[in-house]
């Protein structure tokens, strides 16, 4: 079969590789339909994600074909359609039973990380009975490729932990795919407003469309200024951070009001600077998390009823095996107007 590889920071191909086999009684091989690039397959490609060895196939979102399924295998059969989630778990393990698949002892995020992911024509999933979600006969298939990842994190890090309520004033720091699933799913919610801040002026138009109230371009405007005008001086209730750089994090804690919660959803690789000397008094509380996809079956629910349209995310479509050119115009997001490209294996 025919799969992006991973060959070291900088280098990728799109070459032969062993279709995978069943190599446990819970692994099922699926025969990859739609996927798509994430911003953490860029960092992967550019050597960001040490852990991730030369020859590794890259990605973790996608729906599929169920091809062929372990002998322990028992809530699917070949021939179903699947929804593959960005997180591997084994159901069992004591991290799962509190609902904390990310750090399932087996499993987490492995998928394009630790084991061969989804770029390709077949992928296999380990633990597949809980690492796989059923998919309705006519479901919008294109858009269920947003629930492997970008929406049960934009919802679970951004939205649940910031604890979004009605009446809140909402900032989100990052219009990107992330910061735009958190825009959606927050709006279950009914907050008062939601600002969103980025430097990209074409996703702040985007942003606008999918339901946020303010838009702030952190280039042409004082971020902290506007937002105490927007707030009577107070500051946001909840301020959640989806970019994953310090300066941006650092901007959460200026921005939020007495009470507040900052939830941050960004991937970190530089320490930010907690200021205590300002915030120890001001009663905030400050949350992290692994995405651990425990929501996907409640917001396949709310696409199927049509309350959450994530196919307005779906910038690009590409072949499966034009993946090259769509990592060029995916990594170029800002000229290209990119926010999710999608891959077609049909
Ligand atoms: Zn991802
Ligand atoms: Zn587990």
């Amino acid at each position: 079969m025919k799969a992006l590889v991973y060959h070291g920071p900088g280098k990728k191909a799109w070459e032969d590789k062993p279709k995978p086999a069943i190599s446990a009684p819970t692994d099922a091989i699926v025969k990859i339909s739609k996927t798509t690039i994430c911003g953490t397959d860029l960092h992967i490609m550019k050597g960001d994600v040490p852990e991730v060895e030369d020859g590794r196939i890259i990605g973790h979102e996608g729906v599929g074909i169920i091809e062929e399924v372990g002998s322990a295998v028992s809530n699917f059969k070949p021939g179903d359609h699947v929804l593959i989630s960005c997180i591997t778990s084994c159901g069992k393990c004591s991290y799962c039973k509190k609902g904390m698949y990310s750090h399932c002892k087996d499993g987490g995020w492995i998928l394009g990380h630790l084991v061969d992911g989804t770029q390709a024509e077949y992928v296999r999933i380990p633990h597949a009975d809980n690492s796989l979600y059923p998919i309705k006969n006519g479901a919008d298939e294109e858009a269920l490729v947003m629930l492997s990842d970008i929406l049960p994190t934009g919802f679970e890090c951004g939205v649940l932990n910031g604890r979004v309520k009605p009446g809140d004033v909402v900032a989100i720091v990052g219009s990107g795919p992330i910061g735009l699933a958190a825009l959606l799913t927050a709006q279950f919610y009914s907050p008062a407003e939601i600002i969103m801040v980025d430097r990209d002026e074409n996703r702040l138009q985007v942003a606008k469309t999918f339901g946020a109230t303010q838009t702030i371009n952190l280039d042409k405007e004082n971020v902290i200024e506007k937002i105490k005008g927007l707030t009577d001086g107070v500051g946001v209730d909840v301020a959640i951070e989806a970019v994953g750089v310090p300066a941006s994090f650092e901007l959460c804690e200026e921005i939020i009001a007495p009470g507040g919660i900052i939830a941050n959803i960004g991937v970190h690789g530089k320490k930010a600077d907690l200021h205590l000397e300002k915030l120890w008094a001001q009663n905030i509380s400050i949350t992290t998390r692994l995405v651990d996809t425990v929501s996907t079956p409640l917001l396949l629910k709310t696409i199927e009823s049509k309350k959450l349209e994530p196919k307005k995310l779906i910038t690009h479509h590409f072949r499966l095996d034009q993946v090259m050119e769509a990592y060029e115009t995916f990594g170029n997001a800002s000229k290209e107007k990119a926010l999710k490209v999608i891959l077609n294996n049909e």
